[in-house]
């Protein structure tokens, strides 16, 4: 044997135990079949809930965590604060949604506070150099996919949901479709170029649609429009096409990454939810809860032709 073909040799074993490491390592995050729609599975210390579904809609909940473990550091660096009670509206969207259709959307929740991880970050400001956090972000983005695949194999089409809290004073849903305070001040015409449309969280809806972009986005059958029939201020939406202040959320990491695969055929947005005459109380809660659920089965009845009452 030769000197070359003992390297081959070395190398070989060496990426072959490289290889059974990483797949012992590696945690399964959910088991191969019998999973129950309505149960929760967990990600590793249990930072990260996923809870599985049997609807094509995957909700999720990244900032609303409560839990400080002390082996995971603080993070110093970009927002750290929880955005309150989200994570119990996200529960609460799948309850109205189990009241009214018997069926339950996928949830994955961040259980971890943002001080620990914000998962809506890129990695490296997601966990600033915490191995534990490396862990739980990873575990977060993997349910979601793991959700997009499931939905994608029963369904062929879904739809996604990144659900936040902003805390500006002005009682104002924003939905975040990936176009920025500047591209919503363009006109209809000037939105409706490819440009933008491919660059956008409901990209793959409107290759499917008879309806332009700027009406998906902000016209007569946007869910803007749906939500702000029911009495809530929506941006965009037919009445507010465009931000009147700087400060307008136009969609993070999870909506850029999770909204819109290709390869799931999803659709999705981010919304950013007030907290006066919303979060405030369990009764508004449940009131624009109620509200959500309605204006999501109308939505996707008229958009995706799937009716969540009778999946
Ligand atoms: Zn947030």
């Amino acid at each position: 044997m030769n000197y070359e073909n003992d390297m081959k040799t070395m190398v070989f074993i060496a990426c072959a135990f490289g290889i059974l490491l990483n797949a012992t390592d590696k945690k399964q995050l959910l088991p191969d079949s019998n999973l129950i729609p309505g149960n929760s599975y967990y990600g590793t210390g249990k930072y990260i809930e996923y809870i599985h579904g049997n609807m094509p809609l995957v909700l999720t909940a990244p900032h609303g965590g409560y839990e400080k473990p002390e082996n995971i550091k603080d993070r110093t660096k970009s927002s750290v604060k929880q955005d309150k009670r989200t994570l119990e509206m996200t529960l609460e969207i799948s309850d109205v949604i189990y009241k009214l259709t018997g069926k339950r959307p996928y949830l994955v929740i961040n259980r971890l506070h943002r001080v620990k991880l914000d998962p809506n970050r890129s990695e490296e400001i997601a966990v600033q150099g915490d191995s534990l956090a490396r862990i739980a972000f990873d575990e977060f983005h993997e349910f979601i996919e793991l959700a997009e695949k499931s939905i994608y194999d029963t369904w062929g089409i879904g739809f996604y949901v990144d659900i936040h809290a902003h805390r500006s004073k002005e009682r104002k849903i924003e939905l975040g479709y990936l176009l920025d305070g500047e591209v919503l001040s363009l006109s209809d015409n000037d939105i409706d170029d490819p440009f933008f449309v491919q660059n956008s969280s409901i990209r793959n809806l409107v290759s499917n649609s008879e309806y332009s972009f700027s009406n998906l986005i902000r016209g007569e059958v946007s869910f803007g429009a749906m939500l702000s029939k029911l009495g809530w201020e929506v941006l965009p939406s037919p009445q507010q096409h465009e931000p009147t202040s700087e400060k307008y959320f136009a969609g993070g990491y999870n909506t850029t990454i999770h909204a819109a695969p290709e390869k799931y055929n999803f659709n999705g947005f981010q919304i950013e939810t007030h907290w006066e005459g919303l979060r405030d109380t369990d009764e508004n809660m449940k009131k624009f809860c109620t509200d959500f659920v309605y204006v999501l089965r109308d939505y996707l009845k008229l958009h995706y032709n799937i009716d969540i009452t009778i999946l």
